[in-house]
Order: C-alpha cells, then structure tokens, then sequence
C-alpha cells in the first residue's frame, strides 16, 4: 500500500480512517483475520474522503482504491495458499483461461478460508463472475454505485498474473447498493491491446 499511495498519502488516509497513523494499522504479509471488515471498509471510504476533498474528483480517490487492490494481490496474497501453485511449469503450461480459473478458484478458496470473506465462482462460455459474500470494502456502507474498486484491482491483477491476458473486471452487484453479495464479472475474451486496432503506418 505504502508503495502505490506515498508515505505522506498513507498517513493521511489512515488518519482520515482510524484517526492516527499507527502502523500496526497496515495489514501484515498476510490475510489475517485481524484486519477487519471494518478497518477495510474505513480505508475504503477514506481513499474516497482523502483523494477527492484534496483533488476535486470521485475518479482519483476510486483509482486510488483500484491500485491499492493491485498492490494487496502483489504484496500480500500471491504466493499465499493455492496461488504460490499457479507459477509452477505444470500449470504454466496450460491454456490462459484454464489459468486465470484456477487462480480465481484459489483466490476465492483463500478468502473463504482465510478471512471473513466467503467466496465462490460461477461461470459462462463468456465471463467468470467471481463472488463475496460479505464484501469487506462494502461492509457497512451505503451508496447509489459500486464500491469495492479494491475487489476490482485485485482480480485485475489476479487474472493478469495468472493468464498473462487483461481481462475486463466489472463490479455489478454492491452490497452497498442492493445488499446482499457483491458480483464481480470478468470477461473471458481478453482486451485487445490498442495497437491491434492501429494499422502501423510507419
Ligand atoms: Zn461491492
């Protein structure tokens, strides 16, 4: 987190949420139990508070939230669990798709078990959609769109790293909307890169 937000970001954002700076605040290396759905859901709301009182927009704090998910799967669930499997030839070597599976399924099996977060996956020829219920970001919280843009950097990401592909991620459900279980839906079909819509004119 401290990479993606700056040491003085940081501060601020914890001050805003817990109101100090307390590093024992940070969530450790690893998916304790310890950092609460509340403590989540407080940061969660303090990117917004922070990042958009100082820069007059919605979208900065929400891309903050986005890169803060990025960075949990890097720095703290990666190599954690059934994940530290998905880098070993074997699995390597098979298609992306059945690789971006498994590592969804490992990630929902990490949450289920080691938090508080139980969480599935369901799927169709052309999406997954990855399930929590209850979701920490949204714990507690009321709002007229989607908030767990964490959950979304963090399956980006999850997805990227195992498939090696961008898969669009789209939260469609919010507890914080409608109650109930947050949906995540993420494309099979991967995001074309820019440059194979450009002809090369050079
Ligand atoms: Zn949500």
């Amino acid at each position: 987190m401290k990479v993606e937000m700056g040491e003085m970001g940081l501060n601020a954002v914890m001050r805003i949420a817990w109101g100090d700076d307390q590093p024992e605040h940070i969530p450790a290396n690893t998916l304790a139990k310890e950092f609460t759905f509340e403590s989540l859901s407080a940061l969660n709301r303090a990117l917004d508070t922070h990042y958009d009182a100082d820069s007059g927009g919605a979208r900065i704090g929400r891309g903050m939230a986005l890169r803060v998910g990025r960075a949990w799967f890097y720095q703290g669930i990666k190599g954690f669990g059934a994940l530290a499997g998905i880098e070993t030839p074997k699995v390597a070597a098979l298609p992306s798709e059945v690789r971006a599976r498994l590592a969804l399924e490992a990630l929902a099996h990490i949450f289920t078990h080691f938090s508080d977060q139980s969480s599935w996956l369901d799927e169709s020829d052309r999406v997954f959609r990855f399930i929590v219920d209850p979701c920490a970001p949204a714990w507690g919280v009321q709002s007229d769109r989607p908030v767990c843009q964490m959950m979304v950097g963090l399956l980006q990401e999850c997805v990227r790293w195992a498939s090696g592909k961008d898969l669009l991620v789209r939260e469609t459900n919010c507890r914080a909307v409608e109650g109930g279980a947050c949906i995540f839906v993420i494309k099979k079909q991967p995001v074309e890169p820019l440059s194979a819509h450009r002809p090369n004119r050079e």
